[in-house]
């Protein structure tokens, strides 16, 4: 079980677009997928089909009620792909750990448990909030790597450092094998000269670390939350959905799994 954060402390940049749409890609390729909602607008859980009236228990029991995980999990469109949903429930999550002397463990502690475990995912893909709370401390914590979307704009690098330094600290003490799964490039725009620059430095600067697959930007990937759905099953053949199952292999090809198609 591979447990990958994607994370970045800038809004907008296509944190939950990839979660959704890896998760969806991991799972047509034949894997077992949890996507992780820890965002308390619950977007990756709307755009995965589980409706709010639906989310009666939410990443929240998980973490601060003790709910079971099998108590919180909601299947989805795709047969494997589960989800644990959230709701703003999540947004006082911060202020509710504070005595917790576990907080920034409690993810961590509840997907090593032996229910976890049995259930037998390939990836765990956690989607998180646009800030460096105790929420994304609690799957920075309890990942293997994090997945950090970079939007091809200006001032897009100059986020990246203290994302860097957070990573530095939660290595230095409690997740010492935290690893960098790559930088994903984002709504770049071929045609944009700005972009192409973005780009250009993200690669010059960050060499291996940025994935060889680039996210274009595109209407169906924005359409596609409206109606529920992951874009790769929107429009299948959309640039958009092309270049996340791109990004799915380039996933599976680092972690040198055996591809089995669904
Ligand atoms: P975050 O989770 O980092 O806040 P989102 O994934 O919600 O970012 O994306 C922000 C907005 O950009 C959303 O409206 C989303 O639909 C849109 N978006 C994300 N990726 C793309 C893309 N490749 N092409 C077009 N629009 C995109
Ligand atoms: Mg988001």
């Amino acid at each position: 079980m591979r447990i990958i954060a994607v994370a970045n402390q800038k809004g907008g940049v296509g944190k939950t677009t990839t979660a959704i749409n890896a998760a969806a890609g991991l799972a047509e390729f034949g894997y077992r997928v949890l996507l992780i909602d820890l965002d308390p607008q619950g977007n990756a859980s709307t755009g995965f089909g589980v409706a709010p009236g639906d989310r009666t228990l939410t990443s929240y029991d998980l973490l601060l009620e003790q709910a079971s995980v099998a108590e919180v999990i909601k299947g989805s469109s795709y047969p494997n792909v589960w989800i644990i949903p959230s709701n703003s429930d999540l947004a006082s999550a911060d202020i509710d750990l504070v005595a917790n002397e576990k907080r920034s463990f409690l993810l961590h502690d509840a997907l090593r448990s032996a229910e976890v475990q049995a259930m037998r995912y390939d990836f765990v893909i956690v989607d998180c909030p646009p800030s460096l709370s105790l929420l994304t401390v609690n799957a920075l914590v309890a990942c293997d790597s994090v997945l950090v979307p970079l939007q091809a704009e200006f001032f897009a690098l100059e986020g990246l450092s203290q994302l860097m330094l957070t990573i530095r600290d939660i290595r230095k003490s409690a997740n010492p094998d935290l690893r960098i799964e790559g930088v994903l490039i984002t709504m770049a725009d071929s045609r944009n000269r700005l972009s192409q620059q973005v780009e250009a430095d993200a690669r010059e600067n960050l060499g291996d670390l940025v994935f060889e697959t680039t996210i274009p930007r595109n209407v169906r990937v924005s359409e596609a939350p409206s109606f529920a759905l992951p874009v790769l099953s929107y429009d299948p053949q959309s640039k958009g959905a092309e270049a996340y199952r791109k990004l799915a292999l380039e996933l599976v090809a680092r972690h040198k799994k055996p591809m089995v198609k669904a």
